[in-house]
């Protein structure tokens, strides 16, 4: 621990971000990474905890104490390698990873937790400047080889280990481009492209195949693989959006959020602005139902199209502004969070539950819904039930609703019924404990298996199974 007195001399400071009014003209990122000195000042805020719960928030185990210290001692080069050992993409996490390390931290008690997540893209960034992050395929290679189907975090994480390990690795894609979600969900502005293909490069240049337009299931049959490979992983994602099956559904207009974004994500990535997008939310007013990451990405996304005006719906109760007394540190805090696309404009309201659509000419004009309440059960574990609050209903006009109501699992497609894999009552893929299937060679990992998550979670899940995968190729 640098600073003795780092938390009581200063406080938390955020890194900058470009002013509403102009970042909303581009999709690039607009956050600025902040100088060494003023990251240097926010690492000192460490305490060097004797059990640094932040570390137990993380998924991937990062020893965030180690590098904040090493950060605070100006030793980049030593923080980038520690950073390193336990995360394979510090540049993903670093951007997009809602920071549950930072809801553990012991400053959050009672004070602003140390900026965790900004302390680990500053490493990174300065590592890829600096010329420390370079190709490094393993030394020897083995003679087993392993097919990973689907290139979003789990699989790309996945990979990298394996192909550490000197497996032979192949990556079967069914995009046009590698990265999953980080590549055709998650818009530019809060990460741009080159982020995702900077590191497939290096995987590339680490001797690692990656077959695009590959559709395992549709185009491909398993069976054609099956003799080429010693073991298969699954990381197909969780692609099956929830929808909503009431009254006027059918109606031009309405569209499930990922229908969206790929299409803008595949707009900037071709240099175009989204305005020839088939979904396009200019001069609109749009409604996005949903108020998570895919929501909020869906608001952004509107904002920068130029929509009349954006609305956001949540079926849940507004969240309070601090923990309440049954959610203590240094759990996930369930409260108010503020995207930076929540800042951009949109009018948020909670408690809602839509009824019905109704349009004119087959699209759709009207948005019916009713305020609901969630009632205690008395019952110790048993859920709130939802109330609609008498007399509450309301309409408004809108002519494009966007659907970000979460994910059921992976699409149950050729590629499930193909492989034979069972899946569980949730409808992910099931798995033993060391993320095997019932198909023996066959393993799973990231949303597929765990169901809707996180990036760092992804990353959790393929880093896991490439040991078990390992395991198993010893002995097979
Ligand atoms: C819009 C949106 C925004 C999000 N924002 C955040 C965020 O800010 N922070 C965060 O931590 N998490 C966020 N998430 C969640 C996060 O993106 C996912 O949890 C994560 O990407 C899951 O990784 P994965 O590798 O399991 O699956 P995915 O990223 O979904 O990748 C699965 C890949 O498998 C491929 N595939 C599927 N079927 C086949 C097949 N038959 N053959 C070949 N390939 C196939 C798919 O094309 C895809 O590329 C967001 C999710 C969405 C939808
Ligand atoms: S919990 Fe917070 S203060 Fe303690 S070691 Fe982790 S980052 Fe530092």
């Amino acid at each position: 621990m640098g600073d003795i007195k780092g938390f009581i001399k200063h406080k938390r400071v955020d890194f900058k971000k470009e002013h509403v009014k102009n970042r909303i003209k581009h999709c690039k990122e607009f956050v600025k990474i902040d100088t060494d000195k003023e990251l240097q000042i926010q690492a000192s805020r460490c305490m060097d905890c004797g059990i640094p719960f932040c570390q137990t928030g993380c998924p991937v185990d990062n020893i965030i104490p180690d590098w904040n210290d090493l950060v605070y001692n100006n030793k980049w080069y030593e923080a980038y390698l520690r950073l390193s050992k336990t995360n394979n993409f510090p540049e993903f996490t670093g951007r997009v990873c809602p920071a549950p390390c930072e809801n553990s931290c012991t400053l959050a008690i009672n004070n602003d937790a140390v900026t965790i997540k900004n302390i680990e893209v500053s490493i990174i960034e300065k590592a890829f400047e600096k010329g420390w992050v370079n190709a490094n395929p393993p030394k020897e290679r083995s003679d087993k080889s392993v097919a990973v189907i689907g290139s979003g975090p789990a699989g790309l994480a996945c990979t990298d280990q394996l192909n550490q390990k000197g497996h032979n690795v192949t990556v079967f894609e069914k995009n046009e481009v590698v990265g999953g979600l980080l590549s055709v969900g998650i818009p530019d502005f809060k990460m741009e492209k080159r982020i995702v293909e900077r590191r497939v490069k290096l995987m590339k240049d680490e001797g690692i195949e990656f077959f695009t337009n590959a559709n395992i299931g549709d185009e491909i049959h398993p069976d054609e693989l099956k003799e080429k490979f010693d073991a298969f992983v699954l990381c197909v994602g969780a692609e099956q959006g929830r929808d909503l099956q009431i009254e006027g559904r059918h109606l031009n207009g309405i569209h499930l959020a990922m229908d969206f974004l790929s299409l803008q994500n595949e707009a900037v990535r071709k240099g175009e602005d989204g305005s020839n997008n088939n979904i396009n939310a200019q001069n609109k007013n749009v409604v996005v139902l949903g108020g998570g990451d895919t929501g909020s990405d869906c608001i952004g996304t509107s904002i920068r199209q130029g929509a009349a005006s954006v609305k956001n719906f949540e079926l849940l109760s507004k969240p309070p502004k601090e923990r309440s007394a049954d959610n203590p540190w240094p759990r996930w805090a369930f409260i108010e969070r503020t995207s930076t696309s929540h800042e951009e404009g949109c009018a948020r309201d909670y408690g809602i539950l839509t009824k019905k659509f109704s349009g004119e000419n087959g699209s759709v004009k009207k948005l019916h819904a009713v305020r609901v309440e969630f009632i205690k059960s008395s019952n110790p574990g048993e859920r709130p039930h939802m109330v609609e609050i008498p007399n509450s209903e309301f309409e408004i006009e809108t002519d494009l609703v966007l659907l970000a109501l979460g994910f059921t699992g992976p699409k149950k497609n050729k590629l499930l019924s193909g492989f034979g894999v069972d899946l569980t009552e949730r409808g992910n893929i099931k798995t033993d404990i060391k993320n095997m299937t019932n198909v023996t060679g066959v393993f799973a990992a990231g949303d597929s298996r765990r169901g809707q998550s996180l990036v760092v979670w992804a990353i959790n899940e393929g880093r896991a199974t490439a040991e078990y995968v390992h395991e198993y190729l010893k002995i097979s």
